[in-house]
């Protein structure tokens, strides 16, 4: 299992922790593909859409043989399994799972793109992130710690 990557995890419907907990042991389970760690979770208010539930977020490292899109694939369906639906953009959800991180990959393109556009925004993300790997770099952008002392506003807390 030669690859290592980040997950972004994310849930405000149907107990938000229990759906974090079940998709990262659904991860541990995919094909050539090991958790190798679990953030805490983090509650975040919603961004975009604020008439909603807030967010229970998380981060996994794992490593896996399986390539980007593989792995974006498998998040997907877990996505699908654990009932998530997409009736409009930052629409309450059950289950978001993110390719945050692979390797030292910049990818771009119609549906994948790595690192994730938006990570270096989101204290939800860089967070957790940073609590399981705390040199972290960014490809293209920089260091997490550099990263969040830009989302320093945003409004994070770390649960038990
Ligand atoms: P968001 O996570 O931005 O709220 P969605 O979860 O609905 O939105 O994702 C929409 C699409 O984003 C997915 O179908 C996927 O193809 C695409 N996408 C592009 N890059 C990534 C990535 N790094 N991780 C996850 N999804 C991605
Ligand atoms: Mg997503």
């Amino acid at each position: 299992m030669s690859h290592s990557a980040f997950i972004g995890l994310g849930s405000n419907m149907a107990d938000p922790a229990a759906q974090l907990v079940s998709a990262m042991n659904a991860i541990d389970r995919l094909p050539q593909t090991r958790v190798l760690a679990r953030s805490g979770l983090y509650r975040s208010a919603p961004i975009g859409f604020l008439e909603q539930a807030d967010f229970i977020n998380a981060v996994v490292r794992i490593e896996t043989s399986l390539s980007p899109h593989e792995l974006l694939q498998a998040l997907l369906a877990l996505e699908q399994l654990q009932g998530r639906t997409r009736e409009f953009q930052n629409a309450p959800r059950t289950l978001d799972l993110d390719v945050l991180l692979y390797d030292d990959l910049q990818h771009h393109e119609h549906g994948l793109t790595v690192p994730h556009p938006q990570m270096h925004k989101r204290a939800f993300v860089l967070q957790p992130l940073l609590e399981i790997a705390p040199d972290c770099v960014i490809p293209g952008v920089g260091t997490v710690r550099q990263a969040m002392q830009h989302c320093a506003d945003q409004q994070l807390q770390r649960l038990h």
